[in-house]
């Protein structure tokens, strides 16, 4: 079992890796508490649940919404919860992310914690503090930054999980190794087999170090004015995929790395050699890195992302596998990129 700690700006945070969901009691403080999980989470798992009353939203993005959250704040209102109550969010980044920000807002904020039950929720997702739900179809456009008391990573909960949701956290593991540290993206390459396989012991080392990548970036800038940007690499034009295309996140992330590291090769920062290294594991993982997508497409989207400046957008390279670089890129320069280089992203 391993703790990594993040220091937020509202309190800490504890990460609690390869601890089991039934000793969850022990973290959990003398409140009253509720629970919020999603219904698949409570097939498999209601029975290890804590003794509490629990909300069970049905799964997936759609019950991310602004408006159906209203139902939560209403159960929570005739359960007579209260200031000093305590919810616990057991799920994947959806739930995490509805617990958190209900959490943050019913009475202005109660304590709340995290059993996090997908890989993509372990190692990013309930990492970090941002509580975001969304709006008429814009993505975490409304949240809070408040860090929960815990989260609880159990890696025995990713048996159940669906391997297209496992392959999703996997594309944001390579992500964080990526970003900052070449040993670990040598491990995934030794590891590749027996994380598909869910050793526990390999997964469980593997978690908590993906964890600590984001727990340390986010320590040094929760808020996301400077280093927190590190962690969209792939995700600029990942997302612009993901918008067009409704491919899951972590393949759509996966194509955006492909793009980053191709661009980032085009510069001179990485040699070919490490380009093919990076596409070798995105694929062991069973990850796409192309897409017969028409790529004017998905930068016509991509003009429209949220976080451009006037003329340019910051895209996250690589100079070396686990040396990222931030690269102010104007828009002009890379429409070219993307009209010269192949027909499909
Ligand atoms: P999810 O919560 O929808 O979970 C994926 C699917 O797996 C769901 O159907 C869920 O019911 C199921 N599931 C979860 N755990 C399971 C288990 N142990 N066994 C069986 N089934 C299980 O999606 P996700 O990929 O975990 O998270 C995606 C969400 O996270 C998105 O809404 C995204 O915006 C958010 N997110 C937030 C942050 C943040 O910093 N707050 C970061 C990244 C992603
Ligand atoms: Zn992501």
């Amino acid at each position: 079992m391993e703790t990594i700690v993040i220091e937020g700006q509202n309190g800490n945070s504890t990460i609690i890796v390869d601890e089991r969901i039934e000793e969850v009691a022990k973290y959990l403080p003398k409140k009253k508490l509720f629970i919020i999980t999603d219904k698949n989470v409570e097939n498999h798992y209601a029975t290890v649940f804590p003794e509490a009353p629990f909300f069970s939203i049905n799964p997936g993005e759609a019950s991310k919404q602004l408006g159906y959250i209203e139902s939560i704040y209403r159960w929570l209102l005739e359960n007579n919860a209260h200031r000093n109550s305590f919810i616990l969010g057991i799920g994947g980044g959806v739930v995490c992310d509805i617990a958190g920000f209900v959490a943050s807002t019913y009475m202005r904020g109660v304590e709340f914690g995290f059993v996090s039950t997908s890989l993509l929720s372990q190692v990013d997702a309930s990492v970090g503090g941002k509580n975001g739900v969304d709006l008429d179809g814009y993505k975490n456009i409304i949240g809070t930054i408040n860090q929960p008391r815990f989260v609880l990573c159990d890696p025995r909960l990713l048996k159940t999980l669906p391997h297209e949701e496992l392959v999703n956290g996997f594309a944001e593991m390579v992500k964080h190794a990526l970003i900052s540290d070449v040993k670990l993206f040598e491990h995934l390459e030794y590891d590749c087999n027996d994380l598909l396989q869910l050793n526990q012991r390999i997964l469980s080392s593997h978690i908590a170090e993906s964890i600590r990548i984001k727990a340390r970036v986010v320590t040094a800038d929760e808020r996301e004015s400077g280093i927190r940007k590190l962690l969209n690499f792939g995700h600029t034009w990942g997302h612009a995929v993901e918008t067009l295309t409704g491919i899951s996140h972590g393949k759509a992330v996966s194509i955006g790395m492909e793009f980053a590291c191709r661009l980032s090769m085009k510069k001179g920062l990485i040699s070919n050699r490490e380009y093919l290294r990076v596409i070798n594991l995105l694929q062991s993982f069973g990850l796409p890195t192309c897409m017969n997508i028409e790529p004017n497409k998905v930068f016509n989207v991509l003009e429209k992302d949220k976080k451009r400046n006037a003329n340019s957008i910051d895209f996250v390279l690589l100079r070396g596998i686990g040396v990222p670089k931030i690269e102010t890129m104007d828009f002009e320069e890379l429409k070219k990129f993307v009209q010269n280089n192949n027909d499909e992203t």
